[in-house]
């Protein structure tokens, strides 16, 4: 800032040298200039002063030597010698008067400049007006000197005197000392400019020079000047000042380099620490996105990919597929050979099917036993075959711990946009479909709308039922069912009824498969259960003792608390446990004949009856149906009520009345309309029938008049058992 100040005022201010020798010159000058003109005036004044001199000499000597022509009226003589003196230098005009003014003498010299120039000949004819008219020049000195004689005057001598040669003198001597001045000034401004230049300018050029060379950087600057004056200790502050900005500077520099150092330090410890929390981060990342077991994406990851999937096939218009799998009876596993064995198990079964997936498809554990595939731009077909792909690859059983382990899995299949437009949906297809094909024993299943409890009305009739379950709000029908030969009442069908409020009445094939997607089947038949049996203990209040068939799902026979349940059931409401027959259906047992022997058996021990249900329409086996705690076989209504039109089925039913009879076998035939069949299956021999012919399912109150009636009267004692 201070040198662009400095470099803004050379600009325009003229040099400290050029200002000092102008200021000389001035003094100098101006010194100069008044000497001269005070020489010149004092100069002028003499030469004027010894012009009138010379004028008084001259006009003096002219009067004394004109008494005696004037005396003797010579005239002639006054004019030689006015003529004569007229000739002398500096003399214009020389004229005697008379006292009383009037010219004596005519002579006048016409050869002088003077005359020519102001009047013509034939003017100067008159003496005294041209000698007016020259002494109103200012030039002109005009002078009188009386001519005297005795004390008397006899006239006058009027004498012009010119300053003009002496003006003109003085003038040229004026020059000439203005001339020598001006030498004079310049050598001494010279001179003196020199003493300056040496004594001052130069220090104070070395001085800035310095400066210059500082401000540039040059720190090893040292400015010479050794006078003992104030430039002398400028420049000796100014090279003190020049070794401590040095000295700071170096110090600046190695503070400025060690902060340089620390800096550098700073940066390779920032770096070192971000690429380790990059590291940190990207282990975290994948911990977050992975699970810690198998090492597969988790359900954030799978879910992150499906919506990016999502997103793709959305734009390119093409789909993709979701596989769902759960293994099979890995709770079992789980349960007997532990939770570590189990943990072996999924790393297992995620490393062998990792291998079987493409690169570009996404593998991954939901949790449990779950586990997830994305199929990107895979339709149902594609879906299928890596399904396919799936299953084989889990057929070969596993090692585990020297264990073999033979493992299945179930998978259910999504796509997009079919199943799902986003992927909350389309994995709870999947899930359904995983559900389907677990239950059907099926491998792998395609989602179908018509299998979902989770569509809109599906999900609010799941939440409307379990309301009524909770608020009771359910009810029973009973369906007698009749012993043949004697037609008396031995029993009857406990059916579940829903009187929806707003939508009317709900057939149990629609709500009770929810309830069995859902769960809530075991809250459903506990109800169930325990209505039936408070039923049961009422009419027996009333001395009318009725066998009871309960319906019982598949999944009540997965559910091991239900022998205890239905054992403290019994007690609370002292029912006769072989007054109590569940029915369970031919595919209920071979889904899982292990399982449902387990509960059956348990049911047996506590004298309960049961009954196959729907008989004819599954592929029971006969070795398992042997095995099975079973009394009764319920011959499926297709059939019977068929037997009119169709010989076949006359023929299955003569077919399962005989199996039944030889495994020793009570059996029941239900969806008896017409009397027609009612009378084929007595010829038969079938032991008793259920239907519309008879009753349809009715409530308590109509039921008790039916069994009231004569036509049917009730007969527990005929229930029959041929074991
Ligand atoms: P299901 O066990 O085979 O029950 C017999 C079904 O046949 C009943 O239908 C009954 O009304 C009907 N039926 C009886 N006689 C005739 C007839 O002569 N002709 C015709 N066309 N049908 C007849 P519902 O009550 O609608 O029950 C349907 C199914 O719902 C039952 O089939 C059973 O599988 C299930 N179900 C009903 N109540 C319960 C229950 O409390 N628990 C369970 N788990 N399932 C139940
Ligand atoms: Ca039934």
């Amino acid at each position: 800032m201070f040198k662009s100040r400095i470099l803004s005022a050379g600009s325009w201010y003229p040099s400290l040298g050029r200002r000092f020798i102008l200021l000389v010159v001035i003094v100098l000058a101006s010194t100069m200039g008044v000497t001269t003109l005070v020489n010149y005036n004092s100069q002028n004044s003499l030469f004027l002063q010894n012009l009138q001199n010379k004028g008084s000499m001259v006009g003096r000597f002219l009067a004394e030597i004109s008494v005696e022509a004037i005396l003797s009226y010579d005239f002639v003589t006054l004019n030689d010698y006015v003529r004569d003196v007229t000739g002398g230098e500096d003399i214009v005009y020389a004229v005697i008067v008379s006292p009383d003014g009037k010219n004596m003498t005519s002579y006048l010299d016409f050869n002088d400049p003077y005359l020519r120039q102001i009047s013509t000949s034939a003017e100067l004819t008159q003496v005294m007006p041209v000698i007016k008219q020259l002494n109103s020049l200012p030039e002109i000195i005009s002078m009188e000197f009386p001519i005297l004689f005795g004390g008397k005057a006899l006239g006058n001598v009027v004498l012009g005197m010119t300053s003009k040669r002496v003006n003109d003198l003085s003038r040229q001597d004026l020059y000439r000392q203005l001339l020598g001045s001006g030498f004079i000034i310049l050598f001494l401004a010279a001179c003196i400019f020199l003493v300056f230049r040496i004594s001052a300018l130069r220090p104070i050029v070395r001085l800035v020079e310095g400066y210059r060379r500082v401000s540039q950087g040059d720190l090893d600057t040292v400015v010479n000047v050794s006078s003992d004056d104030e430039l002398g200790r400028l420049a000796l502050a100014f090279n003190k000042m020049v070794a401590k900005l040095k000295a700071s500077t170096q110090e600046k520099d190695t503070v400025l380099v060690q902060l340089q150092d620390l800096n550098a330090n700073l940066e390779s410890r920032v770096e070192e620490r971000t690429q380790e929390l990059a590291i940190v981060n990207k282990e975290l990342e994948h911990l977050a996105l992975h699970d810690p077991l198998t090492n597969l994406p988790n359900r954030s990851l799978i879910q992150d990919r499906l919506q990016q999937c999502v997103f793709e096939a959305k734009r390119d218009k093409h789909s993709f597929s979701v596989i769902m799998m759960d293994l099979d009876r890995f709770k079992e596993v789980n349960d007997t050979l532990g939770h570590n064995f189990g943990d072996l198990l999924l790393m297992e079964v995620g490393q062998r099917l990792r291998q079987v997936i493409r690169e570009t498809d996404t593998f991954g554990r939901l949790g449990g036993d779950e586990f997830a595939v994305i199929l990107p731009g895979a339709d149902i077909e594609t879906g299928m075959l890596v399904a396919n792909k799936l299953l084989t690859a889990l057929e070969d059983s596993i090692n585990i711990d020297g264990m073999e382990l033979s493992i299945s899995a179930s998978l259910g299949i999504a796509s997009f946009p079919e199943h799902g437009v986003n992927p909350s949906s389309l994995l709870k297809s999947a899930d359904v479909a995983m559900y389907e094909a677990k239950q059907n024993k099926e491998g792998y299943c395609v989602y179908q709308f018509n299998n979902d409890p989770n569509t809109p009305r599906r999900l609010s009739l799941m939440g409307e039922l379990r309301r009524a379950v909770a608020e009771d709000t359910l009810s029973l029908a009973f369906q007698p069912k009749i012993h043949l030969q004697s037609k008396k009442v031995i029993g009857a069908e406990v059916l579940l009824r829903w009187q929806h409020p707003d939508k009317g009445f709900i057939p149990p094939d629609e709500f009770i498969p929810l309830a069995e997607q859902t769960g809530l089947i075991k809250p459903l038949t506990e109800w169930v259960i325990r209505n039936a049996f408070e039923s049961y203990a009422r009419w027996c209040g009333s001395g009318l003792r009725v066998p009871l068939a309960i319906n019982l799902s598949m999944y009540n026979l997965r559910d091991n608390h239900l022998p205890g349940f239905v054992n403290s059931m019994l007690a609370q409401h002292h029912v006769q446990s072989s007054d109590i027959t569940f029915e369970i259906t031919e595919g209920t047992i071979m889904h899982d004949p292990l399982q449902t022997m387990k509960i059956l058996s348990a049911m047996e021990d506590m004298g309960i009856c049961l009954s196959i249900d729907d008989f004819g329409t599954g592929y029971s086996s006969l070795s398992n149906l042997k095995k099975l705690p079973v009394h009764e076989l319920k011959i499926d209504k297709a059939f019977v009520m068929d037997m009119a039109s169709d010989n076949d089925d006359v023929a299955i039913v003569r077919t399962i009345i005989d199996l039944a009879s030889n495994l020793r076998l009570s059996v029941v035939a239900e969806g008896v309309e017409s009397e027609h069949a009612f009378e084929l299956l007595k010829t038969m021999g079938c032991d008793s029938a259920q239907g519309y012919f008879i009753s349809k399912p009715i409530f308590e109150s109509e039921f008790l008049q039916f069994v009231a009636q004569r036509k049917f009267r009730l007969e527990p004692q005929l229930k029959i058992s041929r074991k």
